[in-house]
């Protein structure tokens, strides 16, 4: 009799994605040049993550205009969004500039004055035209992201942050839409406990993304109920792993932030439980995918080989990580793989791999995080939580997702 082989593969929700951040679309930060690096890779970045199991992925919006923007992109199954205006952008989309900028030396100086800007009421109409617009068609799924930011205050100040937490919070409450809070709170804890209590109080649910606080911290939050979210930055510290290990897995929801907060390459802490391809998290393709596969790293390593610059001007080349078996380039050297890219789709146009929108058409580019990572935080929170049996990681990653679209009320993609 032939054993039957399991046919379990993993499914994922990454409740935090920016994929309208600019470096999706090819400018990075620190780059004096104007010209993008790269045309837009939402596409196939998003494309790469459906491919490794990523099912779902909520595109947070961190101000009025993305929070329209994002609506935008929401018929595509897999993409959901939130509405409401980040601690860090409060400032910038509620209050008076400053007459005099603050010098360089200034650094942690806000650019604004606490004094609301005369508009600050249409602002949150339209927030609450949004709302209501992006419930009814099913495409926003959360309010936020909100909350405090204490570690960058020269984006928004306490009083500006706290006053727009709380107004946001009882314009919301006000709506009455069945709608959980996507939740930013970073050194701010007490403050950010002291207000939203009373609302929780009412029913408000919420997430907590992105947690990097103490253990603490964490039970305070999880005696409120809320769920935690964690990506590469929640992890980047031995304290860190310790205290995201106490999270209870009812609670868990995984995230990237991506294009931010990756798993650092010389992030010991983290890093020191991701496995080689395959895995669990990441299983083996079927054939038809492995042999594009095969084909994209022959065509890179022949290109490899007839590259006379010199090694240094190659600016690190095109490898392939060990951990996920895709191509990855620094942002400077994008081309050559682009021009790999383009000779593949002209050998063969039929292959949905190669065209301009398949998983493999645009690169990884080094220390951008993408939403097919978040396996790899599936990976580190199950061995931080002990799992080891490839029942027990099942059951993990199953009750994880299910528990995500449940608390955002999205059926669940087989
Ligand atoms: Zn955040």
């Amino acid at each position: 009799m032939t054993k039957l082989t399991s046919i379990w593969k993993p499914r994922y929700f990454d409740i935090g994605l920016n994929v309208t951040d600019s470096m999706f679309l090819g400018k990075y930060y620190g780059s004096s040049s104007l010209t993008p690096k790269h045309g837009s890779h939402i596409q196939s970045v998003t494309e790469r993550a459906v491919l490794f199991n990523v099912k779902n992925m909520l595109i947070t919006s961190s101000s009025i205009e993305d929070s329209k923007k994002h609506l935008l992109l929401c018929d595509d199954k897999h993409y959901h969004t939130t509405v409401g205006v980040h601690p860090c952008s409060v400032a910038q989309e509620f209050y008076i500039q400053k007459e005099i900028q603050p010098t360089e030396e200034d650094e942690d100086q806000c650019r604004y004055t606490d004094d609301l800007i005369s508009g600050y009421q249409s602002k949150l109409s339209e927030l609450s035209e949004i709302a209501h617009e992006g419930y009814s068609k099913g495409y926003i799924k959360a309010y936020g992201e909100i909350g405090l930011d204490y570690d960058r205050l020269h984006y928004s100040s306490k009083v500006q942050q706290i006053a727009m937490f709380k107004a946001q919070l009882n314009l919301f409450d006000s709506l009455g839409l069945d709608l959980p809070y996507f939740l930013h709170m970073r050194a701010a804890c007490d403050d950010f406990i002291d207000i939203i209590k009373p609302y929780v109080e009412k029913g408000l649910r919420g997430v907590v993304h992105s947690f990097t606080g103490t253990e603490d911290e964490l039970n305070k939050l999880l005696s409120l109920g809320f769920m935690v979210g964690i990506n590469g930055c929640s992890l980047r510290t031995d304290e860190n792993i310790e205290v995201a290990s106490k999270i209870p897995i009812s609670k868990l929801m995984i995230e990237t932030d991506a294009p931010y907060c990756e798993i650092r390459k010389n992030n010991p802490a983290g890093k020191k439980y991701l496995t080689n391809y395959p895995n669990k998290f990441y299983p083996q393709f079927d054939e038809k995918i492995q042999q594009e596969l095969d084909e994209l790293k022959q065509a890179v390593e022949t290109y490899t080989a007839q590259d006379t610059r010199p090694k240094k001007q190659r600016n690190g080349g095109i490898t392939f990580s060990t951990h996920l078996p895709l191509p990855i380039v620094k942002s400077s050297n994008v081309q050559p793989y682009d021009e790999i890219a383009q000779s593949l789709i002209k050998d063969n146009s039929t292959s949905i791999f190669r065209s301009p929108d398949g998983p493999f058409y645009a690169p990884i580019i080094s220390s951008r995080n993408e939403p097919v990572f978040v396996g790899q935080i599936a990976q580190i929170m199950s061995s931080l939580h002990g799992l080891q049996e490839d029942k027990e990681i099942e059951d993990f990653v199953d009750t994880v997702y299910k528990n995500t679209c449940d608390f955002f009320k999205i059926d669940q993609i087989e």
